[in-house]
Order: C-alpha cells, then sequence, then structure tokens
C-alpha cells in the first residue's frame, strides 16, 4: 500500500511538531506545505484516516531515506551509491549515531512508560481529570524511538546492497559483523518498545494514543491492543515488577550490543583506512 492510499490531518501534525523533522531536526517552511513529510510509526492501520498520534513529522531528505517505495524519485536526492570508502564509512558512523540516539530514546520511553501506573493513579487520588500532559509526552517519545528505529532500519537496508564488486572481502566481513550486531540491536529496542507499550495495555490504556482502551482495538486510532497474557499473575493483575525488570534487562542488553557494535565500527574504520 503506498501513502496514496492513507489520509491524514497532516497540517495538525506539521503543527504539532514545529514543521521540524523529528529525525534530523531540519526546519521546514511552514509556508510551503510540500516542503515536509509525513512518516505513519507503529504500524497503524493504513486505510482510511490515520490517527496524528501514529504520524511524525520529516523533512524530505528523511522520508526519502524511509522509504522504500519504488514512486520516490531516489536519482533526485542526496542518496549515493555505497560505492567508495568514504561514502560507505560515512554511512556507517550515521547508522552507529542514529542507533545511539534509538536507544537513548528506548531508554526516555521505558522510563516513562514504566512510572505510568504510579503517575496514574497519584492523579486519580488527587482528583485531576485528564492526565493531558502526561499523554501527550507518552506519544512524542513513543513516536520519537519508533522513527529512529524505522531509519536505523532504512540505514542498515542499504548497508545491505552495497555493491558487492566495490569492496574487498576483509572489508565486506567487517560490514557483515557490524551489520549483525546492530541487527540485533534493532531487535533488542524493538522489545523494549512492545514490552513498554504492554504497560500501557495493563492499565487499559491504547498503546498508541493513550486513551482509555475498551475491548481489543482502540476506537480513537484503531490500534489493536497489545497482548497482556504473558504478563498476568495467577489471579489476573498485571505482574508489572516483571515486566519492568524484563524492559531493564533489555536495556542492560542493548547497551552491551552497543559495545560489540562501537568495537565492529572500530574495526570497520581500519579496515577503510588500509591501503
Ligand atoms: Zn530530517
Ligand atoms: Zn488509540
Amino acid at each position: 500500500m503506498t501513502s496514496r492510499d492513507w489520509q491524514a490531518d497532516r497540517r495538525a501534525v506539521f503543527d504539532r511538531d514545529d514543521h521540524t523533522c523529528r529525525h534530523c531536526g531540519a526546519v521546514g517552511d511552514a509556508t510551503d506545505p510540500t516542503d515536509c513529510r509525513t512518516h505513519p510509526v507503529g504500524a497503524p492501520p493504513l486505510d482510511g484516516t490515520v490517527h496524528e498520534s501514529a504520524l511524525v513529522t520529516v523533512c524530505t531528505d528523511c522520508f526519502v531515506s524511509l522509504s522504500s517505495s519504488p514512486s520516490v524519485d531516489r536519482s533526485s536526492t542526496s542518496l549515493e551509491p555505497l560505492t567508495s570508502r568514504e561514502t560507505l564509512f560515512d554511512h556507517v558512523r550515521e547508522t552507529t549515531r542514529t542507533q545511539g540516539g534509538a536507544i537513548a530514546d528506548a531508554a526516555s520511553f521505558a522510563s516513562l512508560a514504566t512510572s505510568l501506573p504510579t503517575t496514574l493513579a497519584g492523579a486519580e487520588t488527587a482528583g485531576e481529570p485528564a492526565t493531558d500532559d502526561t499523554g501527550a509526552e507518552y506519544r512524542r517519545l513513543r513516536r520519537d524511538v519508533l522513527l529512529a528505529i524505522d531509519i536505523a532500519d532504512a540505514q542498515l537496508e542499504r548497508l545491505g546492497s552495497i555493491d558487492e564488486s566495490a569492496f574487498d572481502a576483509d572489508v565486506r566481513s567487517s560490514v557483515d559483523a557490524f551489520a549483525a550486531s546492530a541487527t540485533d540491536l534493532q531487535s533488542t529496542l524493538r522489545t523494549v518498545v512492545d514490552r513498554s507499550e504492554t504497560v500501557l495495555a495493563g492499565l487499559g490504556r491504547c498503546h498508541g494514543c493513550f486513551d482509555a482502551l475498551e475491548g481489543d482495538r482502540c476506537s480513537t486510532c484503531r490500534l489493536e491492543a497489545r497482548e497482556t497474557a504473558d504478563w498476568e499473575r495467577a489471579d489476573g493483575e498485571m505482574a508489572l515488577e516483571r515486566l519492568f525488570s524484563a524492559i531493564n534487562d533489555e536495556l542492560q542488553d542493548a547497551s552491551t550490543t552497543t559495545e560489540a557494535l562501537t568495537d565492529r565500527a572500530t574495526a570497520l574504520a581500519a579496515r577503510l583506512s588500509d591501503d
């Protein structure tokens, strides 16, 4: 399905994000509606109208690097094929930087999600009505981490399609080793996000838009609720402590994988500077 098949209130998304790319920070021209693009995160249903909680503002360059759609004209963009040692190394460095950002975003998101049971219970006790700010913060952190993961995915995909004939076997095996660690890290980060979202389901809220959830599918943003069965105690209550410690373990794993990733990026840099 292409982006032409779904609708959204893009103007509301751009206003919310101050016409600023949530990945690279490029500021779009608010008077030019074609200067910014929207990218759907978290796999929302892409038929009909996509809820703004699942949409994030990106600049045209980031949009192109994210898109695997053949309808995007890549020739008019800055995406060069990775044929020289220099472009290859720049790309690896950029991928490492994106993943570093994704880890930080995942940690912030997990920290907010795991604090929600206390925050929401506190607000209820104090008789405060809606927790609007908390919801907005939750949605923003979630979009940021999902976008960072999507960008890193796209960068890894591009790394996987390097021109094999342009590099010798040593370089290629260094690239493969780097890509393997980076792919591990992607999967760990996804698990952190999934489990953090599961906290929301346990609280009876939608993990996408934060609204109260009735039934299996959110009536606001149409996301299907996260499955909580693995995290329920015998009495049917959520085993939050166990879920939180699983999230922490995954974050630990992520930092261990990052060390391996850094070593492999360094090894690759050394290979690329060999003559
Ligand atoms: Zn950008
Ligand atoms: Zn929702």
